[in-house]
């Protein structure tokens, strides 16, 4: 086993959940079963019977708004590289989806915003493996800069926002929320 750091393989992560074989507790082997009461399938080890329950999990993200106008980045990595979103990403086990999407945008702009109010909840059908908190919030005193997540950063005006370079389903329902709110 080597120490050395890793990046994350997006490809790899997108085998999870339905590609997992083993329990995560045993490691014996999952098998479908119908589970009671539900009376629908799920893994379940046949080991220890852990359930392996598959959901969505939570990102959480910010659209910072200063003078109407939004802040988006350039994604540097995939998936959607080079296309425009918010900042945000996972919730990590211990953290709320308002410090995730706070720590996210430091992390991927390098700026200290303060979350202002919840915006919505968006799901894509279409990629099941994620469901999205929105905060709209207020912008930190610093200038917000490129990081390797993002190639690209900059404030738009609603009229200005480029539809068709928006990275995700998720983005583009936000961002008209955002509009229909401001309007
Ligand atoms: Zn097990």
């Amino acid at each position: 086993m080597s120490n050395q750091p890793v990046r994350v393989n997006h490809h790899v992560q997108h085998r999870y959940p339905l590609g997992i074989r083993f329990c995560p507790l045993c490691a014996g082997r999952l098998e479908d079963r119908i589970l009671l009461p539900d009376g629908r399938e799920h893994k379940v080890c046949a080991e220890c019977g852990f359930v392996h329950f598959l959901g969505p999990k939570l990102v959480a993200g910010c659209l910072v708004i200063d003078a109407g106008r939004v802040l988006l980045l350039r994604r540097g990595i995939e998936p959607e590289v080079g296309k425009w979103t918010f900042p945000g990403g996972f919730v990590d086990f211990g953290e709320t989806p308002t410090q995730a999407a706070m720590r996210e945008t430091l992390e991927e702009v390098g700026m200290r915003v303060r979350i202002q109010r919840h915006l919505g909840l968006y799901a894509d059908p279409a990629n099941p493996h994620a469901a999205v908190a929105v905060y709209l919030a207020a912008p930190g005193a610093e200038i917000p800069g490129v990081s390797d997540e993002a190639i690209e950063v900059r404030f738009f005006a609603p009229a200005d926002i480029p539809w068709d370079e928006i990275a995700f389903r998720t983005t583009h329902e936000a961002l008209r929320d955002w509009i229909a709110l401001a309007g």
